[in-house]
C-alpha cells in the first residue's frame, strides 16, 4: 500500500491544494492527516471541506482542540491564540463538531500515527533532542510511527532504547527490525527553512519514506491573511519557512 502522509495544514488552501495536486500524480491509496488542519492561516472552512472530501483517516491537533475548547489555550503564544480566537469565530459548527471527535493518535493499517508524540499524544510535547526521542521508545509499539506538530521533517533512527541517528534524506528505505519515529514536516507553514509544503509518501511494501516539497502561491496566502488582519508575524514567517 502507498500512504501519503499529511499534516499541520493551518488553514492554508494554496498550499493544501499545491499538495493535493502532487499526491494525485504519485498513485497512492490512502491519504492520512496528523492533525492541525486550523490556526495561523486564512482559510479554515475551505481547509476542513477539502480535508472530509479527501482523507481516509484525521486526527486532531492541538490548534484543532483549542478551536473548540477541547484542550487549553493559554499556554499558545500570542500570534497562535490571536489565530485560534479569530479561527473559532469563522469556524463553521459543522467542522467544531467534527473536530471535536478526532483522536490524538491512531493505528493505521500496522504503523502508528500521532499529531504529537507516540509517548503522550494529548499533551502536545516536541520531540526535539535526544532526550525526547529516547524518552519516546518504551512506547513504540510498531516498526513506524509518523508525527507532525515541530513543522521539521526528520527521520529518527533507534539502534537501541539508547542510541539513535537521524537522517534528513529525500527518500530512505526502513529496518523491518528497528524502530523509527519520522517527523512529516508541515504542509501550511515548513519551519525547516524551506518554504515549499512538505508531505511523506510511504510505500508500506518497501517500507520506504520519501519527503515530497511543493511549492504553492504564498504571496496569495499572505494577501489574505493581511485583510482578515491576521499577525505580520504570520504571515511574514510564511516566505522564510521559519
Ligand atoms: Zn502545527
Amino acid at each position: 500500500m502507498r500512504y501519503a502522509l499529511i499534516s499541520d495544514i493551518h488553514s492554508n488552501i494554496e498550499a493544501f491544494n499545491s499538495v493535493l495536486e502532487s499526491i494525485r500524480t504519485s498513485n497512492v491509496d490512502k491519504i492520512a492527516f496528523l492533525g492541525d488542519i486550523i490556526g495561523y492561516g486564512p482559510n479554515p472552512n475551505e481547509c476542513m471541506e477539502k480535508l472530509r472530501e479527501v482523507t481516509d483517516l484525521v486526527l486532531g491537533g492541538n490548534h484543532d482542540w483549542a478551536v473548540v475548547g477541547k484542550t487549553p489555550a493559554d499556554y499558545f503564544n500570542p500570534y497562535a491564540k490571536a489565530a485560534v480566537d479569530w479561527t473559532g469565530e469563522v469556524l463553521l459548527d459543522t467542522h467544531k463538531k467534527f473536530l471535536a471527535q478526532t483522536e490524538a493518535s491512531s493505528l493505521l493499517d500496522g504503523f502508528f500515527v500521532a499529531h504529537s508524540t507516540p509517548r503522550y499524544p494529548e499533551e502536545w510535547m516536541y520531540i526535539m533532542t535526544k532526550k525526547d526521542a529516547v524518552d519516546n521508545y518504551p512506547f513504540l509499539e510498531r516498526n513506524v510511527s509518523f508525527i507532525g506538530h515541530s513543522h521539521q521533517p526528520v527521520i529518527i533512527e533507534f539502534e537501541n532504547a539508547q542510541d539513535i541517528n537521524v537522517y534528513r534524506e529525500d527518500k530512505m528505505a526502513l529496518d523491518h527490525d528497528k524502530k523509527y519515529i519520522v517527523n512529516i514536516g508541515s504542509v501550511g507553514q515548513p519551519r525547516d527553512g524551506d518554504p515549499r509544503s512538505c508531505w511523506v509518501l510511504f510505500d508500506s511494501l518497501e517500507n520506504s519514506v520519501e519527503f515530497v516539497r511543493v511549492s504553492y502561491n504564498i504571496e496569495a496566502v499572505q494577501e489574505k491573511m493581511r485583510e482578515f488582519n491576521l499577525p505580520k508575524y504570520l504571515i511574514d514567517r510564511l516566505i522564510y519557512g521559519r
